[in-house]
């Protein structure tokens, strides 16, 4: 069995572009190589938008070398990038977005939702690609609230969705270049669900809302983030309210890891590579040029 690890957690929000509040559940700086694929983890909101003629959001911005990977709980988001894809991420939706080579893009409340307002909250994930794959080509999955396959648990315990990877035989639509699960959880108040992994594995759970107990009855307030021990193959969650909580698993890639900003790659040259081909514009256009 794994066992809690430790518990990370950050009571400071802040801003990104226009979105806020964000809290900075994880990022590289600190994790990276812990938790590695993942990389980054955002919780942006919840909170309430007021209705606005404008449209609000993250201005033009470049991406190389992972994946960024959106799930919109409530509210809509629209995006637009330098490969010319585009589309509006509902509530239930996914945005896997490949930036590898390189993108830029826009991640705006879409003109809909600008104009009524209402509650908004998201959640934004960045995905390490292997060495081999950072400079491929970029790449964009649109997955929609219908094809994501929900799970009821027995015994009313609550629901799986399961955006990647697999949980109890069902498999989910998003392509990857690791092995990795991404399963959109609620677990009913006094229930538990057991979750398995291959050993080695990260393993890792972000609570957005209610409160958890580990194993060993140690327990997590909401907004925390529980990474589980490498060995071991399973683990067992508790919900001690209604819960609502991400669970992420996956091969570790163990190479090297240079970041800075939005870009990380293998080596502090690559980085400076990075900058120079956007300056050169290697990116692609701008999204509003
Ligand atoms: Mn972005």
């Amino acid at each position: 069995m794994k066992s809690l690890a430790f518990v990370q957690r950050n009571d400071t929000r802040s801003a990104v572009g226009d979105f806020s509040p964000v809290l900075s559940v994880l990022s590289y700086y600190d994790l990276g190589n812990t938790v590695s694929p993942f990389l980054l983890l955002d919780h942006i909101g919840p909170g309430q938008l007021l209705p606005s003629t404008q449209q609000k959001g993250v201005h033009d911005h470049p991406h190389r070398g992972f994946e960024t990977v959106t799930l919109v709980y409530q509210g809509e988001i629209e995006h637009k990038d330098s490969t010319g894809s585009g589309g509006i991420i509902r509530s239930g939706d996914v945005q896997w977005m490949t930036a590898a080579s390189g993108v830029i893009h826009q991640e705006y409340f879409s003109s809909a939702f600008s104009q009524h307002g209402g509650r908004f909250e998201m959640v934004q994930l960045w995905v390490n690609l292997p060495a081999a794959d950072k400079m491929g080509p970029p790449g964009y999955q649109s997955l929609t609230r219908a094809q994501i396959p929900v799970l009821d648990l027995p015994n009313d315990a609550g629901t799986v969705r399961v955006v990647a990877g697999e949980f109890d035989h069902i498999t989910g639509p998003a392509k990857t270049h690791t092995r990795i699960n991404v399963l959109d959880v609620q677990i009913h108040a006094n229930h538990e669900v057991a979750f398995c992994c291959e050993a080695g594995d990260t393993a890792m759970i972000y609570l957005l809302a209610g409160r958890l107990q580990f194993s060993a009855n140690e327990i997590m307030e909401e907004q925390g983030l529980a990474v589980m021990s490498q060995h071991g193959t399973g683990f067992v969650i508790s919900a001690l309210e209604n819960s609502r909580l991400l669970v992420l698993t996956g091969e570790r890639i163990n190479e090297p890891m240079s970041g800075r900003g939005p870009f990380v790659m293998n080596s502090y040259a690559e980085i400076l590579q990075g900058y120079e081909d956007l300056k050169n514009g290697q990116f692609g256009l701008k999204t509003s040029s």
